[in-house]
């Protein structure tokens, strides 16, 4: 199932079941819209894959099937993750 993390892993911006602003990758590393778009450049910092719009668990399961309480915050170290981004960023995440 799976997993709505409460908010982002950069920022900490809360992206509640109904945000817009969730985005995950395929691993459902989660960031906000903005730090996807400003910061990430479409690139996971964790696998390098890009990012879609989260969707939104129907409130009739929302309580059977809730969100995850503990946060998954783990701020992006740049010197880290530039070289990464340098390698993804112009390729299309279908071809990654
Ligand atoms: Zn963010
Ligand atoms: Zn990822």
């Amino acid at each position: 199932m799976l997993q709505l993390r409460p908010s982002c892993e950069n920022c900490d911006k809360s992206l509640p079941n109904e945000s817009n602003e969730a985005m995950i990758c395929a691993y459902e590393c989660t960031f906000c819209i903005d730090c996807v778009q400003k910061i990430l450049f479409n690139v996971c910092p964790n696998c390098g894959g890009g990012f879609e719009k989260r969707p939104t668990r129907p409130k009739q399961y929302i309580t059977k099937h809730p969100m995850q309480i503990t946060k998954t915050v783990k701020p992006v170290q740049m010197s880290e993750f530039l070289p990464l981004r340098q390698k993804n960023k112009d390729t299309p995440p279908r071809e990654r």
